[in-house]
């Protein structure tokens, strides 16, 4: 059988401390937060103070800099557990990631510190009600006055939505009809100006808030801004690779671990005198879900490895999202099958891996998005002299081949 060669013991005893803590603070309330669709804040204190939070974040920020497989190995044993409300995430994988690498200092000492201790919860607000896939059509605009920029508009689906403290908005800042300068800002959600909309209803990921918000007049000091006006496209395209590997790892943990809850209820189970387990459909099902997860691990934790060694390419990331994306669903549907009515029961994990499970072809950049890519990559080399040539005469050609690099969770 197939062995992972990534982690090293001081992971894995980082491993056992962060199931301990998912037993311990999530398992017994996961039901009620459900019920509440959101989380208490008082569970990302305790996270925080487990170390569970923004792993790689360097000591100078509060953090304790240790290397990726950390925050990795938190994003497997969530996935692991099927506990679907904390957006740990977004927050570590993604806003602090970002703060991490394009934030001023003042910026990074503002905010890192109190996202690894939990008590500022990140949240990142691309999505708009008429603009997802095309994020060059977001409408929102930052309009410079003075030494701020006055914000005006509204997202829409974005997760930590009801209890983010800091969100990375992109906004517009070109007065341009059709302007196309994306400008990102760090919005401290305190200020005049911010409101929180609906607590948004949803498929799966009950326990998570996926809100609209809204920007009327908002007034932040330019200094909050992340980056350079203009560069918020770059920016966002520039840490595709590991919003999607993140994808992948999390996709990757759930199949596993939806083949194995599969093979003990299937083992228990009895119908005409026998196990489900023993009918040769069953075994010939989970036989192929297995070799698959096993091909799916293989290639993420290669993507991995890549990542640490700053060479993943945004095709590959693009390959291992939608591999374990597609595999994720069809492990979910392919499983639940194997349960039975009590598969359909909202009582049994499976039936709410399966709600859970839809989300993953969507965002993150969608199934679709992620084949664009790939496809583009294969044609990229035989037409390259004519892009070049093309690129040489009209910048747009360009730009329209990046627009639909989407960069969301
Ligand atoms: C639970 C949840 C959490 C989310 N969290 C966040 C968050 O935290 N922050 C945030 O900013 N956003 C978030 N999103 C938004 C998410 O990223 C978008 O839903 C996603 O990018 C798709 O955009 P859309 O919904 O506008 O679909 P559309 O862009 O309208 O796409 C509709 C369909 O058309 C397809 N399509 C679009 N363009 C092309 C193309 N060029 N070629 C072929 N097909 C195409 C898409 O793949 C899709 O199937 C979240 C969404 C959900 C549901």
């Amino acid at each position: 059988m197939f062995e992972r060669r990534l982690f090293q013991s001081e992971h894995e005893m980082f491993r056992t401390s962060v199931r301990k803590f998912i037993e311990k603070e999530i398992a017994p309330h996961h039901a009620q937060w459900e019920r509440d669709g959101i989380v208490p804040r008082e569970l990302w204190l305790k996270a925080g103070e487990a170390g569970l939070l923004c792993c790689t974040v360097p000591e100078a920020y509060g953090g304790l800099g240790l290397d990726y497989l950390f925050d990795v190995i938190v994003f497997e044993e969530m996935a692991r557990s099927g506990f679907t409300g904390p957006g740990f995430l977004i927050h570590c994988d993604l806003v602090a990631t970002y703060i991490k690498t394009f934030g001023t200092e003042q910026q990074k000492q503002r905010w890192l510190p109190k996202m690894v201790a939990g008590e500022a919860i990140g949240s990142l607000g691309m999505t708009e009600p008429h603009a997802g896939s095309d994020l060059r059509s977001i409408r929102t605009r930052a309009v410079r006055d003075g030494d701020d920029y006055v914000i005006n508009g509204q997202k829409v689906f974005i997760s930590n939505g009801q209890l983010c403290d800091v969100v990375v908005l992109a906004t517009k800042t070109d007065t341009l009809p059709g302007g196309k300068s994306i400008t990102l800002f760090l919005v401290d959600t305190t200020l005049p100006g911010f409101k929180r909309g609906k607590n948004l209803e949803k498929l799966g990921l009950k326990a998570q808030d996926t809100s609209e918000l809204f920007f009327e007049n908002l007034r932040v000091p330019a200094d909050s801004m992340l980056g350079r006006e203009g560069e918020g496209f770059i920016l966002m395209m520039t840490k595709l690779a590991q919003e999607r590997l993140a994808q992948a790892i999390r996709s990757a943990t759930v199949a596993e671990h939806l083949i194995d809850i599969t093979v003990e209820y299937t083992s228990q189970r009895k119908a005409f005198g026998q196990t489900i387990g023993d009918f040769q459909n069953t075994q010939f099902k989970l036989a192929e879900m297995k070799t698959d997860a096993v091909v799916g691990r293989i290639f993420t934790d290669h993507c991995i490895t890549q990542f640490m060694n700053s060479q993943l390419g945004e095709v590959d990331a693009a390959m291992a999202k939608m591999w374990l994306s597609n595999l994720h669903c069809r492990v979910a549907d392919e499983c639940l099958q194997l349960f039975g009515g009590w598969g359909y029961m909202w009582e049994y994990p499976i039936a709410r891996a399966f709600a859970d499970a839809r989300i993953v072809k969507i965002a993150g950049g969608s199934i679709e998005i992620m084949k664009h890519i790939i496809g583009r990559s294969l044609f990229s080399q035989s037409t390259g002299d004519v892009k070049r040539r093309s690129r040489a005469k009209n910048t747009d050609t360009d730009s329209a081949v990046t627009d639909t690099d989407r960069a969301i969770a």
